[in-house]
C-alpha cells in the first residue's frame, strides 16, 4: 500500500467548503491517513462513530469528490487504523495458504460487503455490532445473533462480516452455510455412519456463519449436533454468527439449551427500513450502476420508495426493472415511466403488504380499541378474546395461513384453538349482525 495523503487532503479541503461547519467538525476534522492499493483507497478514521457518520451521510459526496480530484474511479473505504496496519502486514507477509479447504472461503457472495450495505435507523445496532465483530472476532459478541423479516438484509450483513474478516486475514477459516445445509450434511453423515468429514468441516473453523437457524426447528438430532458444534467452537473462542427470522426466545420447537446459548452474546434486530434508508439504498444501487443522481430525479426515487416498503429485495427488484425498462425504451426516468414499468409489481406489493399477519392483528386490535400485545396475549377478558377470534378468522379468510400457523401467530396457541376460533366466528356471524358488520368492515381494509 502506498500513501495517498495529498489527494486525500485536497478532498477534505473540498468537502469543508461543501458541508456545514458542524458536520465537518463531527467527521472530517480529525486528521486521517490515506493509503491506496490498486483502485482501493483506505482512509483511517478515529473511531466507529466517525466511520458510521462518514459511511452513512457523506460516502457518496466524498467518493465523487475523490474521483474528480484524482481523475480515477476509486473504491473508497473508511477503516480503523489497525486495519491499515494489518493490510500492510498482509501484503508484505501473508500469502493465502493453498492448503485451506475451499469450502472455507468459496461460498461468500463477494458483493455482500459493508461498502454496499446502507446503514440507517432500522439496522443501526446490527450494523455497528457487525463492524465490531468483523474487526474483533470472538471479543464483542459471541454468538452474534441477527434477526428480522424476509429480505431485510440479514444474509448480506452476515456475509459482509465474513468478507471483511477474509479481507483482514485471508487465512481465516470461515464457513458460511444455511441451517438447511447443516441438516443435509448431518443427514448424509448419519447415513454413511461416518462423522469424520462432518466434524472436520464444522468444527475446525475460526468463524462459523449459520443462516436462517429457524429451519433447525423440529430436527432434534441435528439440534443436538449443532449444540455440540456450538459448544466446541465457543469454548475454543471461535466466532459464531447466526441469523434468524425471530428473536432466540421465540424460536419454536428448538431445544431450550440451544436457544438460551443464542442469548449469551448479542442479539440485534433489523427492522423494515424507513423511507430515508430506502432512498439511500436505491442511491447506493444507482451509483453502483453508474447512473448519476442528476439523471434520476428525486421524485422518482421517492415514488419507488413509497410504493415498496416492506422488503429490500423487492425494492431493489423494482429499481432494476425500471432501469431495464428505461434502457430498452431509451427513455428518461420519470414517474409516468415508473408507473408503467412497475404496475404489476406495485399491485403485488400492495396485496402482500396489506394482508400481512401483523397488519391484520394491528387493524383488528385497533378496531376493538385494545393493544396488539393484548390480542396475542393469553388474556381471557371477553372483549379481548373476541377480537382475537375475529383476527384469527380474518387470517384464515384472507391469507394462505394454515391453522397451526395462525395459532403460532397468536402467542404460540395450538392449531385446535385456531380452528375452534375460526369456526366459532363463522357461526356467530350468522346470528349476530353487529359482528357480521365488523368483520365485513375489517375485511374491506385489506381487499
Ligand atoms: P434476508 O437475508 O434478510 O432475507 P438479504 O440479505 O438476502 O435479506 O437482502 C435482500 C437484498 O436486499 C440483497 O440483495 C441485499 O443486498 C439487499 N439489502 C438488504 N438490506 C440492505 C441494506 N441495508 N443496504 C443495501 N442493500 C441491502
Ligand atoms: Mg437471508
Amino acid at each position: 500500500m502506498e500513501e495517498y495523503q495529498s489527494i486525500w487532503d485536497k478532498v477534505v479541503g473540498e468537502m469543508k467548503l461543501s458541508i456545514s461547519e458542524q458536520s465537518f467538525e463531527m467527521t472530517l476534522s480529525t486528521p486521517k491517513q490515506a493509503y491506496k492499493r490498486e483502485n482501493k483507497v483506505y482512509v483511517s478514521v478515529a473511531n466507529e462513530h466517525e466511520r458510521f457518520m462518514l459511511d452513512k451521510f457523506y460516502f457518496q459526496d466524498i467518493s465523487k469528490t475523490l474521483d474528480e480530484i484524482s481523475g480515477e474511479s476509486l473504491e473508497l473505504k473508511f477503516v480503523t487504523p489497525d486495519y491499515i496496519e494489518k493490510q500492510q502486514q498482509k501484503y508484505s507477509l501473508v500469502e493465502a495458504d493453498p492448503n485451506i479447504h475451499n469450502y472455507y472461503r468459496g461460498n461468500l457472495n463477494a458483493t455482500y460487503t459493508f461498502e454496499r450495505y446502507v446503514a440507517g435507523k432500522s439496522n443501526r445496532l446490527a450494523y455497528m455490532l457487525a463492524l465490531q465483530v468483523a474487526d474483533r472476532p470472538a471479543e464483542v459478541a459471541n454468538p452474534f445473533y441477527i434477526f428480522g423479516g424476509v429480505g431485510l438484509g440479514k444474509t448480506h450483513l452476515m456475509q459482509a462480516v465474513g468478507n471483511q474478516m477474509l479481507d483482514n486475514n485471508p487465512n481465516t477459516k470461515l464457513l458460511y452455510c444455511t441451517s438447511e445445509k447443516f441438516v443435509d450434511d448431518y443427514r448424509i453423515a448419519t447415513m454413511k455412519k461416518n462423522f469424520d468429514d462432518f466434524k472436520k468441516k464444522y468444527r475446525e473453523v475460526d468463524v462459523l456463519l449459520i443462516d436462517d437457524i429457524q429451519f433447525l426447528a423440529k430436527k432434534e438430532q441435528t439440534q443436538e449436533e449443532f449444540f455440540n458444534t456450538f459448544n466446541d467452537l465457543y469454548n475454543d473462542n471461535k466466532q459464531i454468527i447466526i441469523t434468524s427470522d425471530r428473536p432466540a426466545s421465540d424460536l419454536k420447537d428448538m431445544m431450550d439449551r440451544l436457544t438460551s446459548r443464542f442469548e449469551w452474546g448479542m442479539q440485534a434486530d433489523i427492522q423494515t427500513p424507513d423511507i430515508q434508508t430506502r432512498m439511500d439504498i436505491m442511491r447506493r444501487k444507482l451509483s453502483g450502476e453508474n447512473i448519476s443522481p442528476s439523471d434520476f430525479p428525486e421524485e422518482v426515487l421517492e415514488f419507488i420508495a413509497t410504493k415498496f416498503h416492506s422488503n429490500v429485495r423487492t425494492l431493489e427488484g423494482a429499481l432494476k426493472r425500471l432501469i431495464f425498462y428505461a434502457t430498452i425504451n431509451n427513455s428518461e426516468f420519470t414517474i409516468e415511466l415508473a408507473n408503467d414499468a412497475l404496475r404489476q409489481l406495485i399491485k403485488e406489493e400492495k396485496h402482500s403488504s396489506k394482508i400481512d399477519v401483523k397488519n391484520i392483528i394491528k387493524e383488528t386490535a385497533a378496531h376493538y380499541g385494545i393493544s396488539t400485545l393484548d390480542i396475542i396475549s393469553k388474556k381471557r377478558k371477553k372483549e379481548i378474546a373476541l377480537a382475537r377470534q375475529v383476527a384469527m378468522y380474518l387470517m384464515r379468510e384472507l391469507t394462505e395461513a394454515s391453522y397451526p400457523k395462525i395459532g403460532d401467530s397468536f402467542g404460540g396457541r395450538d392449531h385446535s384453538t385456531a380452528m375452534h376460533s375460526c369456526k366459532k366466528i363463522e357461526k356467530q356471524m350468522k346470528a349476530d349482525m353487529a359482528l357480521e358488520t365488523t368483520v365485513k368492515t375489517l375485511k374491506k381494509l385489506f381487499i
